[in-house]
């Protein structure tokens, strides 16, 4: 058992651990993070959004140029799975060099243990890992072990894929099923079933509730369901009891309108959600955990001052752009000696699902404003008028914003259609920074970009 003593002490090198870590070493602390995988970026880089977004990339060019004929766009296009594949992981592995320099650059200062922590007091963490065991004292400990794909207790999920099967570095699915059958849709059902139908799987998804993204605004989610590829078929309100095999494959049997049905694919995709990892000695560290997370405020401490726990391991916002500020935010309050000096705003953070077409939104938006009792004033732009959507002739979707009556402020929109992850960074920092509907329309956006339409909604009002 080696002993080693630092100023702080990450479990996990993700995106909730590193910001923080790499801010505290070039300010000058001996900082240590620790990770099973022993590189950082964590699930992100290993196989979420980085991965997920090489592949689909090649599904959107392949989708432009497929459908490019009126533009004189011809000729043999095929689009080869195993290319995309090997643009991911290209992708992952030049992410993994440079952050290994970057790692490097920062060292003795900053260091990676490979190995799993857990806590045995507020001060120190247990290593266990390939080049033995470390004690590690710390003044201040940020908790980012980040969250796992849920499985749940459904006969037969051991016979289904998940999404680390198709992003994961070496990928166990390495071509394209014929049928697919999605269990979930939420943003990684959904996205994947967009992916592999472009690559030609005939898919169908089955969703329990009875709208598409459980959980996010039911207009939001109408507006997508209307807009989505008519290919894949989305069925509601069906609950899958079992998954069993066949010869040729997966039968799935499922309850819908209180009846039992069964629909059979090559294969099956599990996309039920993410559940947040917590390492062992919470308690003993005196952590409070309720509902399977730590608790914290919004400086990210938990109910131990000195511990953090920002990242997907609180489950309030489990996207890793919100990772990296509520990282940031701890590194902030650890630099002030433990004190609440940032705040993350859990409200304003960016979404985007990644479906054909994009799909994206932040902060407050009708249906909450309807449960809260919030008045909202809204202002719509579609993009049938939008000079860039005509010009990429895809003209489907609309942006939306949501206003403080009054003070026209804004509160919140969404974008449904073309660059909606692109617009909603623009409409977020417009939220962030408290921008009223008379400066958007005052703000010169770029002509013939999709930006227009964000002044263009704002003028409406004004
Ligand atoms: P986030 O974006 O919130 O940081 P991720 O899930 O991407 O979340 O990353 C969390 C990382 O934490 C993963 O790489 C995982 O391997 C690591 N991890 C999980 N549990 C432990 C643990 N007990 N000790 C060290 N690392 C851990």
């Amino acid at each position: 058992m080696q002993d080693v003593s630092v100023d702080v002490v990450t479990i996990g090198a993700g995106g909730g651990a590193y910001p923080a870590a790499f801010r505290l070493a070039r300010s000058g602390r001996q900082v240590v993070m620790t990770d099973p995988k022993g590189v950082m970026s964590g699930n992100c880089l290993a196989e979420g959004c980085v991965p997920s977004k090489a592949v689909r990339e090649v599904a959107q060019l392949y989708r432009r140029v497929r459908g490019g004929a009126r533009m004189g766009l011809h000729g043999q296009l095929s689009a080869e799975y195993s290319g995309a594949l090997a643009h991911k992981s290209w992708v992952q592995e030049l992410r993994y060099r440079q952050h290994a320099e970057e790692l490097e650059a920062l060292e003795p200062r900053l260091r990676l243990i490979t190995g799993v922590a857990r806590l045995v007091d507020s001060h120190t963490a247990l290593v266990e890992g390939p080049q033995g065991s470390w004690r590690i004292s710390a003044r201040s400990v940020i908790v980012a072990s980040g969250s796992d794909i849920t499985v749940p207790k459904l006969p037969g999920a051991e016979l289904c894929i998940t999404s680390r099967d198709l992003f994961a570095l070496t990928p166990q699915v390495r071509s394209v099923p014929d049928t697919l059958l999605v269990i979930g849709a939420g943003y990684i059902g959904l996205e994947a079933a967009g992916i592999l139908q472009t690559f030609g799987a005939q898919v169908e998804v089955l969703e329990m509730e009875d709208q598409i993204l459980p959980g996010m605004d039911p207009d939001f989610a109408a507006l997508l369901a209307a807009n989505l590829d008519p290919q894949i078929t989305v069925r509601l309100g069906s609950k899958v009891r079992s998954v069993e095999a066949t010869p040729e494959g997966r039968r799935v049997t499922y309850l819908r309108d209180g009846k039992v049905n069964t629909a059979e694919a090559q294969q099956v995709l599990l996309a039920v959600g993410r559940h947040p990892v917590l390492p062992t000695g919470l308690a003993e560290a005196g952590v409070e955990v309720e509902a399977g997370r730590p608790r914290v405020n919004h400086s990210l401490q938990t109910s131990v001052p000195h511990i953090y726990a920002p990242g997907d391991v609180n489950g309030r916002s489990m996207l890793f752009h919100s990772a990296v500020r509520q990282s940031l935010v701890a590194a902030d309050c650890i630099a002030a000696g433990d004190r609440a000096v940032d705040h993350f705003d859990f409200g304003a953070v960016p979404t985007t699902i990644f479906t054909f077409p994009e799909a994206a939104y932040v902060g407050l938006l009708r249906g909450e404003a309807h449960l809260r009792g919030i008045p909202v004033e809204e202002a719509a732009y579609s993009f049938e008028e939008d000079s860039r959507a005509q010009i990429l002739g895809e003209m489907s979707g609309e942006l939306r914003l949501f206003f403080a009556p009054g003070s026209l402020r804004l509160l919140g929109g969404w974008v449904v259609g073309v660059d909606a992850a692109q617009l909603i960074g623009e409409i977020g920092t417009a939220v962030a920074a408290g921008l009223t509907a008379h400066q958007l329309a005052r703000f010169p956006d770029q002509h013939p970009m999709a930006q227009e339409g964000v002044g263009k909604a704002a003028r409406r009002l004004v």
